[in-house]
Formats: C-alpha cells, sequence, structure tokens
C-alpha cells in the first residue's frame, strides 16, 4: 500500500481559502502568481501576508524610506488587483536586516487564526543554496506554523487574535522556489495576468532585469508544462501538514 493512499497530497486546486505568506512583495506572484490567479478565478479568496518591507532592493536612492515604501504598496496593490488578492496584510520586518524567528512565527500565527486558511503558501526553506535569510526564514517560520497555529497554549502575536480564534483545519501548505515539486499546476490561461502581475513591480527592477525576469519566468513554466498537454505551468511542493514533522 502507498503512504499515499493513508496520507493523499492534497489538491492545491481544491482550496477554497488561501494565505500566501512572503518574505518580499513580489515573491507570491513571481513563483506563483499563475497558480494563485487560476485559483482565484475558480472561486478561491486569496490574501497576502508580506513579512518584510522590501525596502533594500528599491533602486531608486534618491527615494526617502517613506516614498519607497509607499511606491512598494502602491505596486503590490495594483498587482493584487490584477491576480485577485483580497486583501494584503504586512509584518514590516526590516529587509535583510535583523528580527526575531520566534515573533515572526508569532505573527504568522496569528493571520493563520484570522484568516483560516485552507492552504498556505511560502518559499520552500530548504531549498538547496537559497542564500537570503529572508526566504529561509519565512518558509520555515510558516512551515513551524502551519504545524503549530492550532495548539491554544501556544500564543501568536495578538492576544485579541487567540481569545476569538475557535480552531479550523488546514488541508496543506503549497512550497514555491522549490527544486523537489510533486505538483504542477497548468498557467496556460493565467500566465497573462502573472506576466502583468509581476511587471507591475518597478521599484526593484530596471526595465532590462525585467525582461530578463520575464524570459526566465517564461522559460522555466515553459520548462515546467514539458510533456503535460499544457504550454506553461508552475512547480509546487505540496504537503499536508503532518508530513511537516518526523518524517512522515
Ligand atoms: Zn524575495
Amino acid at each position: 500500500m502507498a503512504l499515499e493512499s493513508i496520507l493523499p497530497v492534497p489538491d492545491v486546486l481544491q482550496a477554497k481559502h488561501v494565505l500566501a505568506v512572503q518574505p518580499h512583495y513580489d515573491d507570491n506572484d513571481i513563483a506563483a502568481g499563475g497558480t494563485l490567479a487560476a485559483m482565484q478565478e475558480s472561486g478561491a479568496e486569496i490574501f497576502y501576508l508580506t513579512v518584510t518591507d522590501d525596502l533594500m532592493g528599491v533602486i531608486n536612492v534618491s527615494l526617502s524610506p517613506a516614498a519607497a515604501a509607499a511606491k512598494l504598496k502602491r505596486e503590490q496593490e495594483t498587482a493584487g488587483k490584477i491576480i485577485g488578492v483580497r486583501q494584503n496584510y504586512w509584518l514590516g520586518y526590516p529587509d535583510a536586516g535583523k528580527y526575531d524567528y520566534f515573533e515572526l512565527r508569532a505573527g504568522i500565527i496569528k493571520h493563520i487564526r484570522l484568516v483560516k486558511p485552507d492552504f498556505i503558501f511560502a518559499p520552500d526553506p530548504w531549498l538547496a543554496y537559497e542564500a537570503h535569510r529572508d526566504h529561509v526564514q519565512t518558509g520555515l517560520a510558516t512551515a513551524e506554523a502551519a504545524i503549530l497555529y492550532g495548539l491554544s497554549r501556544l500564543s501568536s502575536s495578538d492576544p485579541s487574535v487567540d481569545a476569538a480564534y475557535g480552531g479550523h483545519e488546514l488541508l496543506g501548505i503549497a512550497f514555491y522556489y522549490t527544486r523537489d515539486p510533486n505538483t504542477t499546476v497548468d498557467i496556460s490561461q493565467t500566465r497573462a495576468k502573472k506576466e502583468q502581475a509581476v511587471r507591475c513591480y518597478q521599484a526593484q527592477f530596471s526595465p532590462d532585469d525585467m525582461e530578463q525576469l520575464i524570459a526566465v519566468l517564461n522559460f522555466k513554466a515553459s520548462q515546467f508544462a514539458e510533456g503535460r498537454g499544457y504550454s506553461h505551468a508552475e512547480a509546487l511542493k505540496v504537503l499536508h501538514p503532518t508530513a511537516l514533522h518526523c518524517g512522515i
């Protein structure tokens, strides 16, 4: 008997309520924008939680931090309308800076208890050669939050959210930026939306860098789709939360 018959890989496309956690403003859309747009089109509600203020990558150094932050949020809002994001939340930690892992985890647990997603998205923290600490910390804190959010003795960062939380079931977690995918999602119908959304993030990409990013994303999307009967795909590692502990 295959383990999958006891603990099947959850079907990400069945999700109705999604919390996509990202280190920076553009990660969800760059890595999984086609999937999230497809899910939204089929009736899912999509919520984004952005962990850092994303300021370090803003290329126009003459912008004040406040002006740069406002530009980033405007771009995210415009992109979010294209993907169909219902609501954005932010934790505001310093981009590429120092912040506490346990506070981050408590902030993510708060948003899981608030949004009550049936699916969570996050960067794969076990991606080989991932050097950016924001990505590793965000992925790991989200994965750990996915196995701990239901423990009522464990406080989140917001006692009022904890007090109001009555419990719910998380069906799965989808890791993007992964080298070990087990799920391929057809984005042929939504890749135009994804590209349009990614092009909103101009604060951190020169026009040349943006063209290169789009070309890389399109190349990878065709590679992921190879032999599958559709033209473009995104690749995810999807796990039941139970599979995130003790090697099950
Ligand atoms: Zn990032």
